[in-house]
């Protein structure tokens, strides 16, 4: 025996095989599939409260050692320190931002991707995983309206997809012009991550002003025209703008760039599964786009992460993203022209088949409830603005875009909206964030949940009085 605890550690390590972490350990297994089990069987999901970082520090120091500790103890933070401080996106009192709600299936789906750690870069490596992606991935192409030909990969969000999808764009238009300067031309609606796409491509953005917030044909043609500078390659619509739910003019604007010649990006992270629903409409000229990209995790009821990116010619994609070096080579070696390796349509090497957990629930559910649930809230959507036109001393800003409503308490600014932010949320009743509209702070309501219900709105409606 040894007091020194290198020593000690010493003597362990050489009494227990190395792969001792790579066995199967039943205690260690019936403990973290018991919490799934639990965390699986919520339905009022509770929001759960973020604390200031302090208290979960002191609560995990020290956690990671060198001799490691029981599975429970460790089990136990996670649940009391970690999970219950970080906000339940999937809840149905979730109205901030853009909400999550994930399917039962597509969750539990997600642990069996993660049990495998089941990859989908290559046919050469993973033609299971790629051929039922592609499925998925086909479906949406075909509500999108796009052609045979049309293909993709998920990635990790919206802002990688609209990155990946850009620098095609970009690349293309400058193989075109021959000049490494070009422009992209985008609304001033359109999503903060468009921007940041274009600051990392190098790429100045050409704002484009819009028609109550959206844009038009008539706008992108008229700035055009009065426009003298490099080369604008692509043209960024928004169907389903974060802040408002509005959909561009998907069917002037892809006129315009079909008359032009100019790239379509149709940026539909949170707007693009209302092609389920009635709203369907609003989507004319997005079976033009040279890519559009929407996120299963957001409106489509799949988990974190997973955005779809989809292209129009995936040849192009893949001249502009494949990475080349000799370890990769055999990857390159298929010589059937449609099978576009995952990996080679966006900016990653390595990924998850983060398709997957959709691809189940959809198989399993059927198509149909994903309209009757997109549809849902819609309707849901109706019913709360009604509720608002209703209630004393709130009013309606506009007619509600897709599933975002946007109203005003009056008389409140800022810090009355902020305020019951943080009350709603220490009452775990909802979680609710305001925004800015044509520069007043203004409550905001983004529902997705199918689950959410008119009382639970009602609560919060009630709390303004
Ligand atoms: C959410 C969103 C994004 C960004 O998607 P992430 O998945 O958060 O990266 C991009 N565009 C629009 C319109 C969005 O709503």
């Amino acid at each position: 025996m040894t007091d020194d605890p290198y020593l000690a550690l010493h003597a362990v390590t050489e009494t227990r095989p190395p792969d001792r972490m790579h066995r199967y350990d039943p205690h260690l297994a019936g403990l973290v599939l018991e919490y799934v089990r639990t965390r699986l069987s919520f339905t009022d999901t509770p929001l759960d409260h973020p604390s200031g970082p302090e208290p979960i520090e002191e609560a995990l120091d020290g956690f990671i050692d060198q001799y490691g500790r029981d599975p429970r103890e460790v089990l136990d933070a996670y649940v009391h320190h970690i999970a219950a401080n970080v906000l339940s996106t999937d809840s149905p009192r979730f109205f901030g931002f853009i909400p999550a709600a994930p399917t039962k299936a597509s969750l539990l789906f997600d642990t069996v991707v993660s049990i495998a750690s089941l990859q989908g870069c290559s046919w050469l490596e993973a033609s299971g995983a790629i051929v039922a992606e592609n499925q998925v991935l086909r479906w949406i192409a075909d509500l999108a309206g796009m052609p045979a030909g049309t293909g993709g990969t998920f990635v990790s969000g919206g802002s990688a997809a609209n990155l990946s999808a850009l620098a095609v764009a970009r690349e293309i238009g400058r193989r075109r012009f021959g000049v490494r300067e070009v422009r992209i031309a985008c609304s001033d609606e359109a999503h903060s991550s468009v921007a940041n796409a274009c600051r990392i491509l190098d790429v100045e953005p050409f704002v484009i002003p819009t028609d109550d917030h959206r844009l038009t044909g008539a706008r992108l043609r008229e700035a055009l025209d009065g426009y003298d500078g490099p080369p604008v390659v692509a043209v960024v619509a928004t169907a389903g703008t974060t802040n408002a739910g509005i959909v561009d003019d998907l069917d002037g604007i892809s006129a315009v760039c079909r008359e032009r010649n100019l790239w379509l990006h149709v940026d539909g992270a949170y707007g693009g599964a209302a092609l389920l629903s009635d709203q369907a409409w609003r989507f004319k000229g997005l079976e033009h786009a040279d890519s559009f990209i929407t996120d299963p995790h957001k409106w489509w009821f799949a988990p974190f992460d997973c955005a779809a990116v989809l292209y129009r010619d995936p040849d192009q994609a893949a001249s502009v993203h494949t990475q080349h070096a000799s370890y990769l080579d055999p990857l390159h070696q298929s010589d059937h022209p449609v099978y576009w390796n995952p990996t080679d349509l966006a900016h990653h090497l390595s990924r998850r088949a983060r398709g997957l957990p959709l691809w189940f629930s959809l198989a399993v559910h059927g198509t149909d409830a994903y309209r009757a649930a997109v549809q849902h809230v819609l309707d849901l959507t109706q019913e709360v603005a009604a509720l608002i036109e209703e209630t004393p001393h709130v009013e309606l800003i506009r007619e509600p875009g897709l599933s975002v409503v946007l109203w005003r308490r009056t008389g409140w600014g800022r810090d009355e909206y902020l305020a019951l932010q943080d009350r709603l949320l220490a009452e775990q009743v909802a979680f609710a964030t305001p925004t800015v509209w044509e520069g007043e702070v203004v409550g905001r309501f983004a529902l997705l949940h199918p689950s959410t219900t008119l009382d639970m709105v009602r609560t919060v409606l009630d709390a303004l009085r």
